[in-house]
Order: C-alpha cells, then structure tokens, then sequence
C-alpha cells in the first residue's frame, strides 16, 4: 500500500522514537528512588514501569497509525508533559529529579513544537500535578538522599546528548537538503543544464572577471532549425529527446571550464572562458556536425540541425546583455543565411562583423 502522509510528520515521529525510548527508560530510575521512601499504592508502580517502558513504543505506533503524524506527536508530548507533571507531584517535588523531570520535558516541547507547545506542555504538566494530588493526596519533600541524586545523573547525562545527537542529524540533513534544493533551482529539469536564470548570473560573473582581468572568453547561442516543425511532424515527446539529445551532445564535448545552459525552448547557450575565438568557433563546429550527423533507426527522416551564434568578449562591450546581444545577433544572421552553420562576431561597440572564423 503506498503511504502518502510524507510531509505529514512520520519522520518527525521515527526521529523521536530513540530519545523518548532513553529519556522514559533512565527517567525510571530517577522517579522510582524518590517513591520508594514515600511506599505509594501497587498501581502506582505498575503505572511507573508502563510509562517508563511501554508508553514509547506504544505512543510510537500510535502515530504511526494516525492520518497526521505531526499532530499525533504534539499530543504525545502532551501526555508526557501530563505525565511529567503526575510524577512530580507524586515524588512530593522532591527538587532534583522533579527539576529534571520538567526541564527535559519543556526541553522536548520548545525543540518540537516552540513556543505554542511550550506553552501547552506547561500547561499540562499542572493538570498532571493537579491530578496527583488529588489521587494520591500532596505533600513536599525537599531533601534528596545521596542514592536519589544519583538515580537522576543518568537522565542529566544521556538524555541531553541523545538529544543533541538528533539535533546534530537534522542539521546535516538540513544542510544536504539546502544543498540539493539550490542545485534543483539552479539546474534546467528536462536538459540537467544550467537554467535561464543560474546561466545568465553565471554570464554576468565572467563578464565582470573578463573586464576587472582582461582574459579572453567567447558566448555562444545554438538554436536548433525548425524544431517547431520536428515538434509538428515527429511529436513533442520526440522533440524532447532531440533537446536531451542536443545537452547531452554538449556536456559530452565541451571543456571543464565551459558552461551550458538552456536559455529557453530551443535555444542554448554556453561559455567558454579564457579561450579565444578560434578554439570556440571549432567546438561549436564539431557539435553542429555531430549533431547534423545523429540518426535514429526509429524515425530515418529526423534530422536534427544547429545555428550557432558566437561573439568574444571585448572590452568595449557595455554589458553583458550587450555581449549576448551580439551573440544573439551573429545567430540571427546564420539563420538568415540558410541555417546549419557557425556565425561569429566579435563584440564591443564596434559595428557588426560577421564572419566565419579563419
Ligand atoms: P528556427 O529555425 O527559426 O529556430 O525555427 P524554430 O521552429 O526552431 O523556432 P521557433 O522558436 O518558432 O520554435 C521553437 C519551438 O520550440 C516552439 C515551441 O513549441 C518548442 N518548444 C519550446 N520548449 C519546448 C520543450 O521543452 N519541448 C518541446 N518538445 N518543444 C519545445
Ligand atoms: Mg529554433
């Protein structure tokens, strides 16, 4: 059966699972040696050991089973701040496991919850104590024996660092999580290229380092010929294998510093840094023949052709919508001059030259 509550709290409930399962176990013992003096009913007892014991893995199934995990947890928490409450007042509020008790219980509720559980925890530890004493009458018992401050440095220890050791896990998560997001952000879903946005903030980086370093660096802009008609003849879902095929193509040939990206339909772009005319001009020539060569057994007909415009860094060019302006120029003159080939311009305030590299 699939189970569609992700999102609804069920990691939230394995996470504290472990911490619940310690802080009820060695919190036991720290209840027990400040009841004992006090020789409460057989019930008593009995209620101790199910919550210390059993009550986490049953309140752990008991989340698991609910439609929102999340809110079933919250109440949870709830019911061991009730309990907390119960077993102070039990325990007479005998100081140390009593200030034990409550704090890592208020710990749990801000950590889960903030201030709104905070709130009602406290809440619910005074209906707990309330509860106590009218079952098992009031009292207070401020002097703690040497074997009841022991019996509470085990909850003061290990539970804290249970605690952090969680706390510890869901940062890193946090962080791995943060880190995919920002890729998935910055990345095109359908080529696995850089998108619009991420390549053009990366065209804006090497165009302020171009101009503050004076290095060479060439733009290129390739658009695939009629691929309104590919689309028209072949279908869409084959049009979207000719633009994976096409970024496939271009992480497949070009260099480690050189950056592609879809700037949108079917138009890509790339950079090449440090490199000068020449050199881009011959990679972008293999990629359109490469690509002009591609043939499916499938669909004989397909074929598959690139314009491509290119323009170098310059440093009269003003900007670096003005250095894709060119490029985007010297793309619209290798459509205009029958498709299929390699355009180049070199930029900068310059008129317009276009020219096929030597
Ligand atoms: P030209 O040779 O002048 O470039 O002609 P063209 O048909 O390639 O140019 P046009 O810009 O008119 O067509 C681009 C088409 O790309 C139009 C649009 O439907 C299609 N397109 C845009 N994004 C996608 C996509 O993600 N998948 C598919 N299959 N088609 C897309
Ligand atoms: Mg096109």
């Amino acid at each position: 059966m699939i189970d569609n509550r992700s999102g609804k709290g069920l990691s939230f409930v394995r996470r504290i699972y472990l911490p619940r399962i310690i802080g009820m176990g060695i919190g036991l013992f720290s209840v027990m040696a400040a009841l004992a003096p006090l020789q409460p009913p057989t019930w008593v007892w009995l209620l101790l050991v199910c919550n210390g014991l059993a009550w986490p893995h049953l309140a752990y199934h008991w989340a698991l089973r609910c439609a929102t995990p999340y809110h079933a947890e919250q109440r949870n928490l709830l019911i061991d701040s009730l309990m907390g409450g119960f077993w102070t007042a039990a325990i007479h509020f005998n100081p140390l496991p009593s200030v034990t008790l409550l704090s890592m219980m208020t710990l749990n509720n801000v950590a889960a919850g903030g201030k709104r559980l905070l709130v009602r925890g406290l809440l619910a530890q005074l209906a707990g104590m309330l509860l106590a004493s009218l079952v098992l009458g009031t009292g207070l018992q401020l002097q703690a024996s040497p074997l009841q401050v022991y019996a509470c440095l085990p909850m003061l220890t290990l539970y804290p660092l249970a605690l952090g050791w969680v706390c510890y896990r869901l940062a890193i998560k946090l962080a791995e999580h943060k880190r995919q997001l920002s890729a998935l952000s910055r990345t095109d879903s359908l080529s696995g290229l850089l998108n619009h946005g991420a390549w053009k903030d990366l065209l804006l980086l090497k165009f302020q380092i171009c101009r503050q370093q004076q290095l060479p660096a060439v733009i290129a802009l390739i658009d695939i010929d009629h691929f309104k008609a590919i689309n028209d003849t072949f279908g869409h879902v084959v049009g979207d294998s000719v633009l994976r095929h096409l970024s496939q193509e271009l992480q497949r040939n070009l260099g480690q510093d050189d950056q592609a990206g879809r700037y949108g339909g079917d138009e890509f772009c790339v950079i090449f840094p440090g490199q000068g005319q020449g050199q881009a001009c011959q990679a972008m020539e293999n990629l359109r023949e490469r690509v002009s060569a591609y043939r499916n057994p499938q669909l004989p007909a397909l074929r598959i052709s690139l314009s491509i415009g290119l323009s170098a860094f310059d440093k009269g060019l003003k900007s670096p919508e003005h250095w894709l302006d060119q490029a985007d120029k010297a793309l619209y003159a290798a459509k205009h001059q029958g498709r299929d080939q390699v355009n180049f311009t070199r930029g900068g305030a310059a008129p317009l030259r276009l020219a096929y590299p030597d």
